[in-house]
C-alpha cells in the first residue's frame, strides 16, 4: 500500500468543488487515511514548493496556494501515487485528458484545483509538511455494527 499527498487549492475549495473531488478519489477506492482544512502561510507554501522557487511563475503559485482555505488529505492505496496523479491529469487543464479531476474543475495551469506527490520521494517529505504521524489513521477500515 502506497501513501500520497493531496491537496484540494483554493480555486476548487472556494467553487466548492471539494466533495465531488474527493468521490473520485473514494471511487477508485483510495483510502482517506488523513484530512484537515487550514490555510497555507508563505512559510509553508515555500516548504511545499521549494523546487519551484525561482521559477517565474513562483510568486503567483505561492500567492493563489495562500489566498484561502485548501484541503490536504493523504490517500492510501496500490499504486496510489501514480493513480492519483492519472485522475488529476495534466497540469494544465486545456492538456488534461477527458474524464480528469483538472478537465472538469481546473480554469488554468496556475488555477488547477488539485495538487497531488509525483513520486514516493516526494509523498513521504509532502505528507508530513502537513501531517503529524499521530494524524495518520494506520488501521484498517472496519463498517461498524
Ligand atoms: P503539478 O502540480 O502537475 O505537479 P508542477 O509540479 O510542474 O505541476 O507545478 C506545480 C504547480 O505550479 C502547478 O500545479 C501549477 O499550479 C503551477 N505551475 C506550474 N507550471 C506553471 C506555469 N507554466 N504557469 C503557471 N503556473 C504553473
Ligand atoms: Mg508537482
Amino acid at each position: 500500500m502506497e501513501k500520497t499527498l493531496v491537496l484540494i487549492k483554493p480555486d476548487a475549495f472556494s467553487k466548492h468543488y471539494s466533495g465531488d473531488i474527493i468521490k473520485r478519489y473514494e471511487q477508485e477506492g483510495l483510502r482517506i487515511v488523513a484530512m484537515k482544512l487550514l490555510q497555507m502561510d508563505e512559510r509553508l507554501a515555500s516548504i511545499h514548493y521549494a523546487e519551484h522557487i525561482g521559477r517565474p511563475y513562483y510568486g503567483d503559485l505561492t500567492g493563489f496556494m495562500t489566498s484561502g482555505p485548501i484541503i490536504a488529505m493523504v490517500l492510501e492505496g496500490e499504486n496510489a501515487i501514480k493513480k492519483v496523479r492519472a485522475l488529476n491529469g495534466k497540469t494544465n487543464p486545456a492538456e488534461a485528458e477527458e474524464g480528469t479531476i483538472r478537465k472538469q474543475f481546473a480554469t488554468a495551469s496556475n488555477r488547477n484545483a488539485v495538487h497531488a506527490s509525483d513520486s514516493p520521494e516526494s509523498a513521504q517529505r509532502e505528507i508530513h509538511i502537513f501531517f503529524n504521524e499521530t494524524e495518520i489513521y494506520d488501521g484498517e477500515y472496519k463498517i461498524p455494527d
